[in-house]
Parts: structure tokens; sequence; C-alpha cells
């Protein structure tokens, strides 16, 4: 039987906490009764430098429920880098496979048993896909829909309607922890991981309580974030695009040229000026798009750390004959 691990990163949700621990307590039993985990199999919540009680809610659980544990992250990083911390913290507690997946529970828990049914058939990552979208609004539907395609374009291998509710096992693990990368986009690094994998769908619902931590602007950082990690598609972009505008005005000063020699005087100074203020701004625009991608080289050469762990709490292995 496999040792199962939850990492569950939360950043202020001390609305949902007691009654996501609740699920899943459950839902870990069930698989422990099932024969699908074993006894040491244990829930990481990470708190993501929440400002409300998420911590001490956290805290107060794990002395009384011997499945829950939690790693502290001394500032808010990032769900991305949060959901990293823990799980490489399930890594350093030796599981067999972890199941990451939001503290809101909008994914489906009862299709947990499909992953480790998938686990236990040899695959290495089972990926969680959404079958529609129906109860998405038809912004984020659309963008989100959009985005993918757009990624597929750019060459970047990401799974369709995926997000990060997956299963890893502990050779994914290993390999996961040998990207050493800041930027991180996790959907966008498992594929590259390589072994065998599988798809497990389910229907995602609204959140139960609290409100989203997404907001449009960490949404927006966090495409951008993929694009630019993933592919250098842009900057190629950017030189034909500037091959094309040289060749276009190469052609302009030919015509303006050869009419001046005819006699007609090159008029338009409204042209002129809006084309140089067209010019101006795309290279601007280029420059920036540049400018993003050293950016990104700045940060992944000072290799600062991509999270800081203030406290951690894991019940081991050995009370786990005091069932809750
Ligand atoms: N989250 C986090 N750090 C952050 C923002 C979000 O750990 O800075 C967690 C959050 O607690 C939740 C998950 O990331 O468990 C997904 O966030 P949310 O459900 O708010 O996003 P949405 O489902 O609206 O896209
Ligand atoms: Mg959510």
């Amino acid at each position: 039987m496999p040792k199962v691990y939850f990492v569950i990163p939360c950043y202020n949700e001390e609305e949902v906490l007691p009654e996501t621990i609740k699920r899943l307590s459950l839902k870990l039993m069930s698989l422990i009764k099932d024969g699908k985990a074993n006894e040491d199999s244990r829930m990481i919540f990470v708190d993501d430098g929440s400002k409300d009680k998420t911590w001490s809610i956290i805290s107060a659980y794990s002395k009384e429920n011997q499945f829950v544990g939690g790693v502290k992250l001394a500032h808010n990083r990032g769900h991305q880098n949060a959901l990293l911390s823990g799980l490489m913290t399930a890594r350093e507690e030796n599981c067999d496979c972890v199941i990451s997946l939001d503290a809101d529970l909008q994914d489906d828990i009862d299709v947990i048993d499909q992953f480790i049914d998938k686990y236990l058939e040899g695959c290495e990552v089972v990926y969680g896909v959404r079958s529609s979208r129906k109860k998405d609004t038809v912004f984020k539907r659309t963008t989100a829909q959009g985005y993918y395609k757009f990624m597929k374009m750019l060459g970047v291998d990401i799974v369709y309607n995926h997000a990060d509710y997956r299963l890893m096992g502990s050779k994914a693990l290993d390999g996961l922890s040998e990207y050493k990368e800041v930027n991180l986009f996790l959907r966008g690094i498992v594929p590259l991981i390589g072994y065998r994998s599988d798809y497990v769908y389910y229907e995602r619902s609204e959140r139960f309580a609290g409100e989203s931590k997404y907001p449009l602007k960490k949404m927006i950082k966090f495409a951008v974030d993929g694009i630019t990690s993933f592919s250098v598609k842009p900057l190629k972009i950017i030189s034909n695009i500037g091959f094309f505008i040289c060749l276009l005005s190469i052609i302009g000063f030919i015509y303006a040229l050869v009419s001046f020699c005819m006699g007609s005087a090159v008029t338009g100074w409204a042209s002129t000026i809006c084309s140089i203020w067209f010019l101006g701004g795309l290279q601007m625009l280029c420059i920036g798009i540049v400018g993003t991608y050293v950016g990104k080289i700045y940060n992944e050469v000072k290799q600062r750390p991509r999270y800081r762990i203030e406290e951690k709490i894991i019940n081991k292995a050995k009370e786990s004959e005091k069932k809750e």
C-alpha cells in the first residue's frame, strides 16, 4: 500500500480550512480502509504567509488529528512556490506519491481513488483534467482556453484544462527537485519530467466559502510567466516583425524617391509623424519583451531561495495507533 501525501497550499483560507480538513481526513481514512493508502499517509497544509488565522487552525488540528501536518512559510511566496515547498516536504518524508490540491476543494476529491488506481498501474504522473468549463464565467472560460491554445502555438507542452490538481510519484518528485528555476510554472515543468502519465477527468465546482486568492492581476502575471519561462518564440516574433517593418520602410523610401524625381513633392506630414510614433511604440514594446526575458535571467542567476520554511509539523508514523 502506498504512503500517500496530500499537499494543500493555503493563503488566507481560515474560512474554508476547518471544512477542508474534515473532508480530506474522511477521504484519507476511506482510502486507508479501502487499502489504497497506508496508515502513514498524511496531509500537508502549506501556509503561504497568511495574514489571518490559517496557521493557528492548522497547528490546532494537527494536535488532535494525526493526519494533519503543516508547513509555515516565512512570507507570502505565491501559490506555485507554496505548492513546491509542500511537495518537497512530502519528498523528504519519503512518501510514495503526493496529490496536490487547492484548499477550497473546487477540484472533486472523489476522483482521488482513480488517481491512486492509475499510480498503482504504474503511472508516475496523473493529471486531473476538467471535463468542462460550464461553471466558469464567460470571461474566465474564453481567456483560459485561449491561453492554452496560445501556449500550444508557442510550442509549450502543457496539458489542456489541467491546473495543479495532480498526482506525482516519488520518481517524478525526484525529477522535479532537479528543476532549480526561480520563475516557477509547475504545469510547464511536470510534462518535461517524463515517465508514464495518464489523465483523470472531473468536474470543477465553485468555492464553497471565502473568495478567490487569484485576482486578475496575479492571473495575468502567472500567464505571462508561463509563456516567458517556457518559450523563446516571442523573441523570434519580435525580430521577424522588425525585419518586416524594415523591408516596408525601404519600399516606402524608394517610392518617395521615385515620386520626388518625377516632380511630385512628398507631402503628408501626418503620415510621417504617425509612422515615427508607430515605430517608436513598437520598439518600446519589443524592448519591453526582451527586458522581460533579461529580467528573468537576472532572477535566475541570483539563485535566491524560492521559499523559506518557518515552522513544520508532521505527526510521526509511530503515533498512528491513535485514530481519530
Ligand atoms: N494560494 C496560495 N498563495 C497565494 C494565492 C493562492 O497558496 O498567494 C492558494 C490558495 O489558498 C488556494 C490555491 O492557491 O488553495 C488556489 O487559489 P484560489 O482558489 O484562490 O484560486 P482560483 O481557484 O480562484 O483560481
Ligand atoms: Mg479556487
